[in-house]
């Protein structure tokens, strides 16, 4: 029964200006303030006493500090299709690619890695984060050589799997590799093909190192793009070679839960029970009620307890209560079992 996070954490307000005016600054002050971002969201989770911990995803300040920034044979996109009116997924645009995609400096989850493990306390698990291949892809718009999603994705494989081995080589010893992509179009393409890939981007992933894989159904400025179902994966999904998978719940009121009992005969789960998306703050008391209702379908031994989604679409006030809760929910129900 391990409390844990999905990636991504609020940024600071001050983050926030800086991002939109990274131009005023230095390098060395970005550096600052990276260090200094993910110094306040280490802060944050261990103050709500998470088992599990993240940096927060604080240092992908900009398209040229994300992923995409560290991709070569790409242009940055051009100005989406839609820039005003409420938020959705058509006011990011797609990046083009112009060339053989390639990543000679990695994606950058070593150096954030690295800079987690220089700041955190000792105690708390240290997770990483990497989105898998077909998530990545999403923003990169086929053609030529890359017919579709799914060429560009195989394309983008190579460098996510060199990222996981490299990860685990710097000692890290739990990586998530988020597709949630494949939850939200599971309804509409093979979720054996979906398995297939996932399986081959982490083949070589050494044992000693513990994956997972996040599994929701899109948080874009808090929306969702998928149909909010796990149907349609199921049983296919049983197969990731992941040692664990996340799903949503709170914010879909529990609807499947039964499923976390097929899920945990086969690996461990980790139950979304505090909705991201809402501004009602749970309870401890809410917490525990939810996970008593997990305990009815899967043993204790193969749960953990989470967010539905990283929570950088939260506000931090928000979070850091919502965080306390989860820990003292779940800590709540440990002591009713006699577990430590
Ligand atoms: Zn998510």
């Amino acid at each position: 029964m391990r409390t844990t996070v999905i990636g991504s954490y609020p940024f600071p307000a001050w983050l926030e200006f800086a991002a939109q005016h990274l131009t005023m600054f230095g390098a060395g002050d970005i550096g600052e303030m990276q260090n200094d971002a993910v110094v306040a969201a280490v802060h944050d989770q261990v103050q709500a006493g998470l088992d599990v911990i993240t940096d927060g995803e604080q240092t992908r300040l900009d398209f040229n500090l994300s992923f995409y920034g560290y991709l070569e044979g790409i242009e940055l996109e051009p100005a989406a299709g839609r820039r005003f009116g409420p938020p959705a997924h058509d006011q990011r645009g797609k990046h083009a690619i112009t060339g053989e995609i390639r990543a000679p400096r990695g994606l950058g989850v070593v150096e954030e890695f690295e800079r987690l493990k220089r700041i955190a306390p000792a105690g708390p698990v240290l997770k990483a984060s990497v989105p898998g291949p077909y998530t990545l892809s999403g923003r990169l718009q086929p053609g030529g050589a890359n017919r579709d999603r799914w060429a560009v994705a195989e394309a983008l494989l190579p460098i996510v799997q060199a990222e996981l081995l490299s990860l685990a080589q710097a000692g890290c010893m739990e990586i998530a590799v988020d597709e949630p992509s494949m939850s939200c179009y599971a309804h509409r393409e093979d979720p054996a093909r979906f398995v297939e890939l996932f399986n081959r981007t982490v083949a070589p992933v050494p044992k000693s190192c513990r994956l997972s894989t996040h599994l929701c159904f899109g948080n874009y400025k808090g929306r969702a793009v998928g149909p909010r179902q796990y149907a349609p994966m199921f049983p296919a999904f049983l197969d990731f070679d992941a040692a664990e998978i996340h799903v949503e719940m709170a914010s879909r009121e529990f609807s499947e839960l039964e499923l976390i009992g097929a899920i945990a005969d086969r690996k461990d789960v980790a139950v979304g029970i505090i909705d991201v998306k809402s501004y009602y703050i749970e309870t401890a008391e809410d917490v525990a009620v939810r996970v008593r209702r997990c305990l009815r379908h899967a043993p204790p031994e193969r749960l953990s307890f989470a967010p539905d989604c990283g929570l950088s679409q939260t506000a931090r006030w928000a979070t850091q209560k919502k965080l306390r809760a989860l820990c003292a929910g779940v800590g709540m129900v440990r002591k009713e079992l006699g577990l430590a």
